[in-house]
């Protein structure tokens, strides 16, 4: 069956050490239906077949990428119910920058995860540059609101002032601080719907309790909405008009032009929680679903014809010529393939190098061109690697999509891959601003 792209979602977790980047992924793994917490279960004593699957299961958040469904699980009103996700694993020490920066260049939007105790710190700028840098869309989660010290105004000026950025909340927390305080931490408020979030205790933050908002926390939800909506006005004319004419705002509308906004890098929502008590991770999937792009939102990819003049080959090169010319790629399951090998793990079979597909279809017991190095390799076979269900091996995969290769011999990471006779080498690619024009 073809898959649809538009329900793909390539994205990173990016963090500041301790922020809580395991956590959280340990948690969306969880929430997407994973049996086990990532981090509880490799440790023991598994006997059966099933728990040694499971047991191997338990390191697949350290796998490049892992994949799993996400059913919309928070907010009804959401366009899109579910999405395919793609997790790409980021490196969690930005000491590794290159290795940031090539898993940077395969993903097409990113959570990128504060601790409200630490608020922004030097890494945290550098992860959050590095994203300018590669233009990457981008959702910040502020964790850790449970925490003593726990501050959300603070953090967000931060992200505006240190940053340089647009943060636009789209929750606030409902009190803050560990629960022997006066007022603990223990729920969301979503200013869209404008209604309270809970997650009860001992539920594994699978089922999310809606109320209404609590009376303390009133006036201040309808500040933070105010200033949402004011934000919003920049992007959306129409949703200006309705806001100063005194009508109600219909929630598709604003969800439309928080993703709108989002993508074209001009604002970057705010979600909130606490990763370790399961608090926040679902409606920040849900955001994921709502305001990160597609594969087909991206533009098209760049790269060059590794058989003209300049690289020795071809005849068709104008004198003085010193440019070479440059090839477009659309993210286009029809196009010619071309794809980034961006790591390579063992994996049970041999080696897997994983590679993001960037246009065409790659298909498994094929050929392929490996356009730097001048030679073809085998791509015997393609594999997804999921949260929650055995691995599975794909005939193919197209464009968009994340897979892992077996039977690939001398390409490394950095390489590009692409039909044998559509050579294109996309060494230099630097994601160009989305091109994608506001409705
Ligand atoms: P990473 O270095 O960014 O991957 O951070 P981890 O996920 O390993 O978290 C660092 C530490 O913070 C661990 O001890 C976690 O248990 C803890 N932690 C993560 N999220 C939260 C949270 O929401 N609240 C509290 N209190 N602790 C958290």
């Amino acid at each position: 069956m073809a898959t649809d792209l538009s329900k793909i979602r390539n994205i990173g977790i990016i963090a500041h050490i301790d922020a809580g980047k395991t956590t959280v992924t340990e948690r969306m793994l969880f929430a997407s239906g994973a049996k086990h917490r990532a981090g509880e279960v490799d440790r023991g004593t598994t006997t059966t077949d099933d728990d040694a699957e499971e047991a191997e299961r338990g390191i697949t958040i350290y796998s490049a990428c892992v994949a799993f469904p996400w059913k919309v699980a928070s907010n009804p009103g959401m366009p899109l119910k579910q999405v395919d996700v793609n997790l790409i694993d980021t490196p969690g020490h930005v000491d590794f920058t290159a290795e940031v920066e090539r898993s940077l260049r395969v993903l097409d939007g990113a959570v990128i995860v504060f601790s409200a105790r630490e608020g922004v710190e030097a890494q945290s700028e550098t992860v959050w540059r590095q994203a300018d840098k590669y233009h990457v869309p981008r959702i910040a989660f502020i964790n850790k609101l449970d925490r003593e010290g726990a501050n959300f105004d603070t953090l967000i000026e931060e992200i505006r002032d240190r940053l340089g950025a647009n943060p636009v909340a789209l929750q606030i927390p409902i009190g803050l601080g560990p629960a022997h305080v006066a007022n603990p931490f223990r729920g969301v408020i979503d200013l869209i719907r404008m209604k309270a979030l809970t997650f009860p205790e001992g539920k594994e933050g699978r089922k999310i309790v809606e109320e209404a908002i609590p009376a303390e926390f009133a006036d201040d939800a309808a500040l933070w909405r105010d200033e949402l909506l004011e934000k919003l006005y920049n992007y959306s004319n129409e949703l200006m008009e309705l806001a100063l004419g005194g009508e109600p705002i219909p929630e598709p509308l604003i969800h439309k032009v928080i993703r709108e906004a989002t993508v074209h890098q001009q604002i970057q929502p705010i979600l909130c929680g606490s990763a370790l008590h399961g608090i926040g991770v679902q409606p920040l999937l849900d955001g994921v679903a709502a305001y990160l792009p597609s594969p087909l939102e991206m533009p098209p990819v760049e790269g060059v014809d590794p058989t003209h003049k300049a690289h020795g080959k071809s005849k068709k090169a104008k004198e003085g010529e010193t440019e070479l010319p440059k090839i477009k790629r659309k993210p286009d399951p029809k196009e010619p393939f071309c794809g980034l090998v961006f790591k390579i793990l063992p994996y049970k079979t041999g080696d897997l190098s994983w590679v993001r597909i960037y246009s065409g279809t790659l298909e498994g017991n094929s050929r392929v061109l490996n356009p730097g190095k001048d030679l073809k390799e085998n791509v015997a076979q393609l594999w997804r690697i999921h949260a929650s269900k055995k691995d599975e091996q794909l005939t193919s995969a197209t464009a968009g999509d994340i897979v892992g290769v077996i039977g690939l011999r001398e390409s490394v990471t950095g390489d590009t891959l692409c039909d044998t006779r559509e050579p294109i080498l996309l060494e230099s690619i630097e994601f160009p601003q989305t091109v994608i024009s506001m409705a």
